[in-house]
Formats: structure tokens, sequence, C-alpha cells
């Protein structure tokens, strides 16, 4: 019998009232665009344009640097001014491609839907989505045709559509449901044609009503597609909750969701999959929820890839007085950012501004023993251990201890109620625990 949660978690105050009643608003193309050929997980792209070379809106301007990679594009036609290293969300500096926008929109190809799109081979689908430059867009980032191309040896007899957006603030998949839920269901039937898997779920965090009957009543146009809705819980929408939750199953340790039989994809990423497959349409713009205290009139906005966080926020009022913190996504999982020049990549799906209240950190300070982390842990590691052995380096024990099983959901430092930064010590134990792995393989 399926669950309609997960063990552990947490309820943080979910700040949804902000942007969630707002309808999407498109933001004019900029001036000047910043394409990273790094925006996902896997390999970086390699830049196929240069100095002086004219690009029109969709045009490839990177190519993928393997399997585990995709290409980028341009999201406005125009005049290539430079490629050079630029600012990233990432929170360094990376190769992107500079665009002069001519403000014409001329397109690369026809980008409207293409009659008998549903009966293309399979691994033509696939392609075209590879060719789109989809790559996850709840955040992860993930090549979208990879997680299509399971092993034969581990079918996928179950696909969900993560529409839990269980992040405090962000509002983005709550209104493309609302706005268009039928490219979602589009998008899906494109993921059966490939899969074949036995059933389909939509997951909704029960938070949003309205997007659960919107999709309820769309789905009685399609057979063997579930809506369900869940409870809200943080971090509902991590893939392995969200298995757990709707089907019972656990990913194992150091496993993917394959091994469970199962996939999962983002709303926003199976309407992509629509409009890469249906449309020929690449990944060109995206929805980013901008919001928080320390922004004047929050929104949510539809962006070309490659604008300066800068311009979405000013097309949002501008900053407030106080504003203290800028982050890429929400408080829990997203990425504090240095600059606002960095650019809206394919996994943006908010810019955060935090007020100095918001963003104040209280001192850490001794851990009580208290336990809470070890309940919160979606999990089930023990992040209290986890920090200790990284404060004293013991990164083989922590090893031993499944640390690389964390997935960086902040549960334990959001209530640790002697403010630990345990996300933080674990992260960094991520790190040299995966490094001390490749050591030894290669050794
Ligand atoms: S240890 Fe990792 S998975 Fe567990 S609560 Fe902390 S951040 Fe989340
Ligand atoms: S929640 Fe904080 S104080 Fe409590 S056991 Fe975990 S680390 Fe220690």
């Amino acid at each position: 019998m399926a669950k309609k949660t997960f063990s552990g978690g947490t309820h943080p105050k979910e700040y949804k009232e902000y942007t969630e009643k707002l309808p999407i608003e498109n933001l004019p193309a900029p001036d000047i665009v910043y394409i990273p050929a790094v925006q996902h997980l896997g390999a970086p792209g390699k830049v196929l344009v240069k100095k002086g070379d004219e690009v029109k809106m969709g045009q490839k301007i990177s190519d993928p640097g393997g399997f585990v990679s995709v290409p980028s594009h341009a999201s406005v036609s125009g005049k290539v001014k430079s490629v050079a290293m630029f600012p990233h969300p990432f929170g360094r500096m990376i190769e992107a491609v500079e665009i002069e926008n001519d403000k014409q929109d001329t397109p690369f190809e026809d980008f409207s839907e293409r009659n008998g799109y549903l009966n293309l081979p399979p691994d033509e689908m696939k392609k075209l989505i590879q060719e789109g430059g989809l790559a996850g867009m709840g955040g992860a980032a993930f090549p979208t045709h990879v997680k299509l191309s399971p092993p034969k040896e581990k079918p996928i007899d179950t696909v969900i559509i993560n529409g839990a957006e269980c992040e405090p603030f962000l509002t983005a998949d709550h209104r493309l449901m609302l706005e268009q839920g039928e490219d979602i269901f589009k998008g899906l039937e494109i993921i059966r044609k490939i899969l074949n898997p036995k059933r389909c779920f939509i997951g909704i965090e029960n938070n949003k009503p309205d997007a659960i009957a919107s999709l309820k009543n769309i789905a009685k146009n399609y057979k063997d597609i579930q809506v369900v809705s869940l409870k809200v819980k943080y971090p509902q929408g991590a893939e392995k909750q969200l298995i757990y939750a709707l089907t019972g199953r656990e990913v194992p340790s150091g496993g993917l969701p394959m091994d469970v039989g199962c996939l999962v994809h983002n709303v926003g990423t199976a309407v992509s999959i629509y409009e890469a497959v249906g449309m020929r349409r690449p990944l060109i713009e995206r929805i980013v929820t901008v919001t928080g205290p320390g922004i004047k009139n929050p929104k949510n906005i539809r962006a070309r890839i490659g604008t300066p966080f800068a311009e979405l926020i000013a097309f949002a009022g501008g900053y407030n007085d106080g504003a203290a913190k800028l982050i890429m996504g929400g408080p829990m999982m997203g990425m504090a950012q240095y600059t606002d020049q960095a650019p809206v990549i394919k996994g943006t799906s908010g810019i955060l501004v935090m007020d100095e209240k918001m963003a104040a950190l209280d001192e850490p300070k001794p851990c009580i023993y208290c336990s809470r982390c070890l309940e919160v842990c979606p999990q089930r590691l023990t992040p209290t251990l986890l920090g200790t052995f990284v404060e004293y380096e013991r990164f083989e024990e922590a090893e031993k201890y499944h640390i690389l099983d964390c997935m960086e959901c902040g549960s334990c430092t959001y209530i640790c109620p002697t403010k630990r930064n345990l996300v933080h010590l674990i992260k960094l134990g991520k790190m040299e625990a995966s490094a001390i792995r490749k050591k030894k393989q290669v050794a």
C-alpha cells in the first residue's frame, strides 16, 4: 500500500504566499545574455561559436562533452560579443557565450507543434531531448536523456512527475501546473512512449489544492495517470522520498531510482520534453520565482536562459532596503550568490533575497546530544556523528556511516537547537570521502 509521505523530514515555514497567486509574467529578453557551456551535471559542453558570429534564437552554441552532457542554445538572436569567463551561479567564473540581442528573436527553425510526433521511434525522441539541451529543471540539472536510457536489466515500471515543490518560497512549478497543465501531460505521454511503464503518478503536495484539482481534471482525458496529493513535509520533492511516498519502494544506499523500477522527472522537465520532441524547441527559457523579504514586488517570471539575475530583480521592483543575502533556489537547498550578475541557467527555479533578520546566522554551539537531527534525517543518517567525523577529519569513518547518501537537504541544520552547521560540514566531508574513494579505485 503506497504511503503519501516518508519518514523524517521537517516543516519549515512555507512563505509561498509571496507569489503563489501571481500568474507568470514574461520578462522581455535583455540586451545581453550570457549562456554558460556548463549548466548541467556531467561533462562540460564545448563552445561552437566565436566572437562576431551571428546566431539565431534556439541555435546550438555548444556541443555536449559526452553522453552525460547536453548542448546549450542561444536564447536570443543576435551577435556573439565574446566567449569568455563570466560569473556563474555555481560560485565561480565559468566560460560563457556573451550574445548581444538584436531584439528580432529570429528563430533557428520553426518551433510550432509537429504532426505525429508521438509516433517517432523512442531513440529518435531521446535524441531530440538531448539535442534540445534538456537537464532536470527541479534544480539538480541532470541530463534528461540519460535518465530516459536505463540499462535493459533495469526496466522502469513507474514514472513519477514531481510537482511537490517542497522548498519554501518557490512557486514556479505551482504556477506551471496551473498555467501549462496540458503540456505536462503531453511531456508525460512522450516519456510513456519511450519507457512503456505500467503506471504513472503526478505527485503534488496538498498545499496546492488548485493545481491538484486542475491536473486531476486534465487526467480524466488520459489513461493510467494518477494525480496524487501528498502530505506537506520537507523534503517531499526529493526523488527517493517521493518514490517511497508514492510506491512504498526504498531506493537502496548508493542506488538510483531505476534500481527500484522508477523514474522521476520534474513538472518543468516534462513540459520541456514536450517542447523538444513535439515542437523541436530547445530549452531556452524557464520560470523563476523571484521572491523574499528583500524584493519589492515578488513575481513568477518567465526568463530567457542567460539573463542576469539583476534583470529579474529589477523587473520585480528591485531590492528592498535591508536586502542582505541572495540565493539561487530556496532557503534549504539553494546556493548563496556573491553577485547578481550571474545568469539564469536551466536549474534556476528561484532567486531568493533575504533581509538582514532572515539572513542572520546564530553562533553555533556544541552538540547537546538531543538527537533531533537523527529524527528528521530523511535518509536515516546520523548527522551529528557525521559532522563530528568531518570536524576531526575522519573521512573514511564518515564514509562507513554513509555520508555519501546525504542529499544535502538541510533538515538537520534547520532543526538543530545549537545551530551546528551540519550540512556545511557534511558537504565538505562528502567531497573528501569521494576523493578518497576515487583514489582507492585508481590504486
Ligand atoms: S544528513 Fe543530509 S540528508 Fe540527512 S538531514 Fe542532514 S542534509 Fe538532509
Ligand atoms: S540536533 Fe544538533 S544538538 Fe541535537 S544531536 Fe543533532 S547536532 Fe546535536
